[in-house]
């Protein structure tokens, strides 16, 4: 078999959400022009690797999802390989090389993979490159980018020594190759693939249009050298782009501040190293309505219920800064949906109709939209493993497809960049779109794109000659998911009932976006209910009249996020904002589960609540303040944010205090609260096997927060800072401090 000749190495990758899988997908893709044969497979395929005889070298691309659990297709993996009976040396043979993605938003970032890599060590399996822990809170590429360029170099090098008559374990060995190449702690440095003009699928080294020591003359024009240039075409490309580059300086005189669409030097006079382009594996065909068969949307929601909103409350006054909503949902006709305080759920929602209908506009198939899309993989496809994404379903209309399929509001990552340049046909946006998707735009891609969370439709309209075909969407767009929200009752209170609340999200304007825009699945629950809302200071809606909304729901159980079995365990609950909703149910069972145990001493409970305004957005006042009444709750310990600021500052608002600062005699966030009250809550929490929960914005408040308890912890058991975090993971780990946090 003449493959059997090419050096070949495995690539098993665990994915939640598709990020790992694409990114697994990209390194396959790329093997052959390092003269690598790539085998790639699913780590839930076990039928198709045998780690414990695997002769080649093997690399693990995983995801980590919620609180740090392993993504579902890799479950009974980490499971297999956990199990106790195997002997420490069984997987000796195993030379691999590791990637992990996380957030640090979260809590245990990249534990999946640290879980898999510890424990491939503690196997006796080898390492031949040094694991990567990429971070999608401060951008994947940064650690993603260099792992991948230094991976190819460690790959052969693990081939040669694997290949040599001798055949020592690379563990033995790893310190000789460490001198050869200083991967395991710097990848080493690899050239990418630069630039060509031409040729995109064989990217190989000409220079970019402008030199960095371009010479500039008033009036006159740049001087360039393009080399390495092989036909005709070669040279028009290059000439047009230096053509494009002309326009461009001339502009700049103008445009003083770099934007989406703008360059100034030295990014726009640079060489550029491009990342390779993935050649296109699909074929997309559109079918006349007689010659497809009939489309049933219906399987394509067969795991969600739908169920009618039976009441949708504005909690907030009009002037709030944020609006949450309160929407009720009647589940009562699917007896097989339940839920306890603590679960949460995820809403269907479709992609805004105007996004739809700019997308059909820009690809030319506004006529076409109700044709039936018949996807294929291409027959000349080098892909290996290439098979049509699942998330399309047979036969869907290309309405249908671009509206509730693909995510076409996801941040396109560099390699969608890099297809997008071939789609452009002004060549300036061209050369923009090669900047921002190489390695020396990475800042611009940062400021103008991830940071900005811009998204395909914005993209188009900034780079109006960009016309990509439908299969370049299918190709590069994630499954448009589904959106999860936090149950906000109890079916003991609310039979057949299941409510939730939200603020709704709002994107500000920024280069590339000329207005603000609201998140979808927020902005679109928003608009349904808007004829059905009662808002403040009425008591219906301004349309009673109106036929009742359904969306499409599905249970998620969290399994953890629960309160605790034993009711005498005191109860810490800190949830700002919406990150209140589960705690809701959580007293809403209480006061039931109270009235019906009277002999029962249940546990203190303990409420850090916090909001902008008291009079503004101080939700669910009321039952709060019953719960407190009735004794369900104990301490309700209340904070808000701007009315504190004002108070302090006269007026004005006040700087944030700092988490080590002394706490405010008026508490302007939760963990001030948490601090002024933090002997008793440490001691519940260290002495009397309190449970702490934690629910809301992942990004600031639950970080502070943690902060926050390690100093706690500290002060009350006298320990350094290290014992102290050594204590919370204990906690997290006997599952007596729970996040249920959002980003
Ligand atoms: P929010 O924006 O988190 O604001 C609530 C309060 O927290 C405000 O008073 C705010 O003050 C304050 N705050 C700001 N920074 C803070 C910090 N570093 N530490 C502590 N408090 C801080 O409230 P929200 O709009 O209701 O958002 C809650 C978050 O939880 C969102 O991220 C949401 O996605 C998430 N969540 C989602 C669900 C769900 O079901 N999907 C459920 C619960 C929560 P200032 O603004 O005055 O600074």
């Amino acid at each position: 078999m003449p493959c059997e000749k090419q050096p070949r190495f495995l690539i098993l990758y665990g994915s939640q959400k598709g990020q790992a899988q694409s990114i697994a997908e990209g390194i396959a893709d790329e093997a052959a022009e390092h003269g690598l044969v790539a085998e790639i497979s699913c780590l839930s395929r076990h039928e198709e690797y045998r780690l414990e005889r695997e002769s080649a070298p093997v690399v693990f691309i995983v995801s980590t999802t919620g609180d740090g659990e392993p993504p579902d297709t890799t479950l009974k993996f980490v499971k297999t390989i956990r199990a106790k009976t195997l002997p420490s040396d069984f997987l000796k043979n195993l030379h691999y090389a590791l990637l992990a993605l996380g957030d640090t938003n979260y809590a245990n970032f990249c534990n999946c993979g640290k879980t898999i890599d510890k424990r491939l060590q503690e196997l006796g399996a080898n390492h031949f490159y040094a694991t990567g822990h990429a971070d999608d809170g401060t951008g994947l590429e940064v650690v993603l980018d260099p792992w991948i360029e230094g991976v190819w170099d460690a790959i052969k090098a693990a081939l040669s020594k694997m290949s040599s008559s001798s055949h020592p374990p690379l563990k033995e060995t790893l310190s000789d190759m460490t001198k050869e190449n200083p991967a395991p702690t710097s990848p080493p440095h690899v050239e990418l693939n630069r630039l060509s003009l031409a040729d995109n699928k064989t990217p190989d080294s000409i220079k970019a249009p402008f030199d960095s020591d371009t010479k500039l003359t008033l009036g006159g024009l740049p001087s360039t050298e393009v080399t390495g240039l092989s036909s005709e075409s070669d040279v028009a490309a290059a000439k047009s782009a230096q053509e494009a580059q002309t326009d461009q300086v001339r502009e700049e005189c103008v445009v003083a501040e770099p934007s989406l669409t703008y360059s100034l030097p030295p990014l726009s006079q640079s060489s550029l190293n491009v990342p390779a382009l993935p050649p296109p594996y699909l074929e997309a065909t559109l079918l006349l309505e007689d010659k497809a068969e009939k489309f049933n949307s219906s399987l394509h929601t067969e795991t969600f219920y739908e169920v009618p909103v039976t009441n949708a409350v504005q909690m907030t006054r009009g002037d709030s800064v944020k609006k949450a909503l309160l929407l009720e949902l009647d589940i009562s006709a699917h007896p097989t949906m339940t839920y306890m305080p603590g679960d949460s759920f995820d809403v269907l929602c479709p992609n805004r109709a105007s996004e739809v209908d700019a997308v059909l506009l820009r690809l030319g198939l506004q006529d076409q939209k109700h044709q039936r899309v018949q996807l294929a993989v291409r027959r000349d496809t080098q892909k290996r493993g290439a098979q049509t994404p699942p998330h399309v379903p047979d036969n869907c209309t290309v309405q249908y497809l671009l509206t509730w399929c693909l995510e076409i509001r996801s941040v396109p990552k560099k390699a969608f960049l890099r297809a997008l340049v071939d789609c452009a046909g002004d060549s300036r946006q061209k050369r923009r779109l090669q900047e921002l998707c190489s390695k020396q735009g990475s800042a611009d891609y940062n400021r103008f794109i991830r940071d900005s969370s811009l998204c395909l439709p914005e993209l188009l309209t900034e780079f109006s000659s960009c016309t990509p075909p439908l299969s370049l969407l299918i190709e590069h767009l994630p499954k448009l998911q589904p959106r999860p929200y936090s149950a906000a009752s109890s079916t003991l209170r609310h039979p057949g009932r299941l409510r939730f609340i939200f603020t709704v999200v709002e994107l500000p304007a920024c280069p590339g976006r000329p207005e603000g825009r609201r998140g979808l699945c927020s902005g679109w629950l928003a608009d349904l209910v808007a004829p059905v809302l009662v808002r403040p200071g009425t008591d219906e809606s301004s349309c009673g009249q109106a036929q009742l909304p359904q969306i499409h729901v599905r249970m998620r159980l969290s399994g953890t996020f629960h309160a605790p079995t034993d009711p005498t365990a005191p109860l810490i609950m800190v949830g700002p904002g919406t990150g209140l909703a589960p705690f809701l149910g959580f007293l809403q069972q209480r006061e039931i589960e109270r009235r019906d145990s009277p002999d029962v001493a249940f546990g203190e409970t303990w409420l850090f609540f916090g909001c902008r305004h008291k009079d503004g957005d101080y939700l669910f006042r009321e039952e709060l303040e019953g719960f407190v009444s009735s004794g369900t709750l104990t301490h309700l310990k209340l904070c808000f944010s701007r009315d504190a600021a004002a108070a302090a500052a006269g007026g004005e608002e006040a700087a944030v205090p700092a988490v080590s600062q002394p706490p405010p005699a008026c508490p302007r966030y939760v963990q001030h609260n948490l601090r002024l009250h933090s002997q008793r809550v440490s001691r519940l929490l260290l002495r009397h096997d309190a449970r702490l929960y934690v629910c809301g914005d992942a990004r600031n408040m639950a970080k502070d927060v943690n902060d926050t308890l390690m100093e706690m912890v500290r002060a009350e058991l006298q320990l350094d800072q290290l014992d102290a975090m050594k204590t919370l993971a204990a906690l997290r780990e006997e599952k007596r401090y729970l996040q249920d946090i959002w980003g």
